[in-house]
């Protein structure tokens, strides 16, 4: 029996295999066997590697739960016969799919990396291959027979992040994506530098507990200077509302307006929950802090601390899905349940 790590490669899509439409210009998704063509460099990795492709690849603005629950099948499908899974993903969603599929796959023990690029495979200047190629490596790193890593992370330009802590900052930089409140878990330079104090402890491989159903009867709200009353009253009084992220200032704050509170009381009070997040690229909502917070505080606003907009939605998305009793949510909602938030 081969000793060699045993990698999934999956391709969802994304600018990685694309190429331009011949009459419009405009780039497409194509044949994933061509993307293997392209990379002669994988077969001298230390690893056996296959392939699963989606039957449409999608560019990732098209991403959505289906697909999500798609990924999480084929992960759920293959995972005994494989150490580790590399999904290939456009960038402009991948912190959104990768935040959801850490929830999605409870007690995961084996790695599951994200990777995509800025420009097209068989572009002369291309970043694809560096993260692939560095991906497919970090998801075969063995130690003591298991895999080293054992959660969903995101490679992109030399560095390994945890999913759920990720962002998507440039549309034009091959550095793409930051971890503004977690540092990155691997380091790729001459060697890999892999910060092991910071990976989640490895799980029990025969506990993977696949979760398809995800409750999308969410929004994003993000705040602004001059937000009118009937605007937000309009998007708290949607009927099928379960949760709300709300994108606050500085350090969670908000208007002080009687109107904004009392609508917030209201959409509570019927069972909404609402989630405080930052706009700050980096830092955490603190409740409290400031008198701009304070009666969020007061009136059971749930504190998202240093979470990412992209996690927070996948995660209301996620624990909505559980009906979770209400009087606990609040409390399950602020605690870490993937490394995805600070303590
Ligand atoms: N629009 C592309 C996508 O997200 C961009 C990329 O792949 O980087 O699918």
């Amino acid at each position: 029996m081969s000793s060699k790590a045993k990698i999934l490669l999956i391709y969802t899509g994304g600018t990685i295999g694309m190429r331009k439409d011949f009459n419009t210009g405009a780039l497409k998704a194509f044949n994933f066997s061509k993307l293997l063509q392209r990379v002669p460099e994988l077969k001298q990795l230390d690893c056996e590697i296959e392939t699963f492709t989606f039957d449409n690849p999608i560019d990732s603005s098209n991403m959505n739960p289906q697909e999500w629950a798609n990924i999480a099948t084929i992960i759920e499908d293959k995972y005994n016969a494989f150490d580790g899974f590399v999904v290939l993903h456009g960038s402009d969603t991948m912190s959104y799919s990768a935040s959801a599929l850490s929830f999605m796959l409870e007690n995961l023990a084996k790695p599951v990396i994200f990777t995509g690029s800025q420009l097209p495979i068989g572009d002369l200047r291309t970043d694809a291959k560096e993260n692939l190629i560095t991906a497919i490596q970090i998801a075969s790193l063995q130690a003591n027979g298991h895999p080293v890593v054992s959660e969903v992370c995101l490679y992109f330009e030399y560095k390994l992040y945890r999913g759920n802590r990720t962002t998507k900052i440039s549309a034009e930089h091959f550095k793409a994506f930051t971890s503004p409140n977690y540092p990155a878990l691997v380091d790729s330079g001459v060697n890999l530098k892999i910060r092991s104090e910071l990976l989640l402890p490895r799980q029990n491989s025969n506990d993977l507990v696949v979760h398809k159903k995800l409750d999308n009867n969410v929004v994003i709200v993000k705040m602004f200077p001059g937000m009118s009353e009937t605007v937000l009253e309009a998007i708290l009084a949607i009927p099928s509302l379960k949760g709300v992220v709300l994108e606050t200032y500085g350090s969670g704050n908000a208007p002080t307006e009687d109107w904004f509170i009392a609508l917030l009381v209201k959409a509570i009070n019927r069972g909404v929950h609402i989630v405080n997040v930052t706009q700050c690229s980096g830092g955490s909502v603190n409740m409290g802090q400031y008198e701009t917070s304070t009666s969020m505080k007061e009136i059971g606003i749930i504190s998202g601390k240093d979470i990412t907009t992209e996690a927070a939605i996948t995660k209301l998305m996620y624990l909505l899905s559980l009906n979770i009793p209400l009087k606990e949510f609040k409390a399950i909602y602020e605690t870490a349940i993937r490394g995805e938030i600070g303590e």
